[in-house]
C-alpha cells in the first residue's frame, strides 16, 4: 500500500476567471473522467479522478466558465424574493383573504367556515384543527406569495375532509387545485421564510 500522501477528498475552491469568480466543490473520487454539476443551490461541483492535478481540474473549469457562470447566475435569480414580515394585522388580513379566496373551493363539500389562528412556527405552514374547527396558519407565509397562502389555506380546509394524507386527500386537492403540486415545490423553496421567528 501506498502511503504517499493523498489530496483532501472534498475541498471548496474558487477560480477567477475573465467572467468572474467561480466558486466550487472539489471533490476526488474514484472516477474515470471529470463530473461537473452545477445546482439549484447556486454552486458548482468538480469531481475528479485521484491522479488528475489541480491545475488539469481548473483548466477544464476555465474551458467552461461562461457556461458555468450563466448557470450559477440563473440559480441564484430564481431564488425565491421574501416579502417583508408585515406587522401582526396586516399578516392576519393576508392570511383571513387567502382562506376567504379558497373557501368557496370545499363549501360544496360541507366545510363550515372554520376560525383562524395565526402563529409563529418553526417548521409547519399550517395545521387543521379539524375536532375544534379551526386552521393555524403560520404567520411567515405572509412573506410568500398570495398563490402559496392560498395552496396552505386550502391544504389545511381539505383535512376537515381528510385527517391525514391518505389518497382522498390528494384527490381532492388535484380536483380543487389542480396545480398545487407546483405550489408546494415553489413553497419548499421559502423554507427559510417559514423558518424564521
Ligand atoms: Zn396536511
Amino acid at each position: 500500500m501506498s502511503q504517499r500522501k493523498q489530496p483532501p477528498p472534498e475541498s471548496i475552491r474558487r477560480l477567477d476567471t475573465p467572467e468572474g469568480t467561480i466558486f466550487y466543490v472539489l471533490r476526488r473520487k474514484r472516477v474515470k473522467n471529470l463530473n461537473l454539476r452545477v445546482g439549484s443551490g447556486g454552486v458548482a461541483a468538480l469531481s475528479i479522478p485521484w491522479n488528475m492535478s489541480q491545475a488539469q481540474a481548473e483548466a477544464f473549469l476555465r474551458e467552461k466558465s461562461g457556461w458555468i457562470l450563466r448557470h450559477l447566475n440563473r440559480a441564484e435569480a430564481a431564488k425565491p424574493d421574501l416579502l417583508p414580515q408585515p406587522p401582526r394585522e396586516v399578516c392576519a388580513r393576508l392570511l383571513m383573504e387567502a382562506l376567504l379566496r379558497v373557501y368557496p373551493l370545499t363549501r360544496g363539500y360541507g366545510v363550515a367556515f372554520p376560525q383562524l389562528k395565526l402563529r409563529s412556527m418553526k417548521s409547519q405552514r399550517g395545521n387543521c384543527h379539524w375536532a375544534q374547527g379551526y386552521i393555524t396558519l403560520n404567520t411567515a407565509l405572509c412573506r410568500c406569495p398570495e398563490e402559496l397562502r392560498d395552496y396552505v389555506a386550502l391544504h389545511e380546509l381539505v383535512h376537515f375532509l381528510y385527517h391525514d394524507h391518505g389518497p382522498g386527500f390528494y384527490e381532492t386537492m388535484d380536483e380543487l387545485m389542480p396545480d398545487w403540486r407546483s405550489r408546494r415545490k415553489t413553497l419548499k423553496g421559502y423554507g427559510a421564510a417559514l423558518e424564521a421567528p
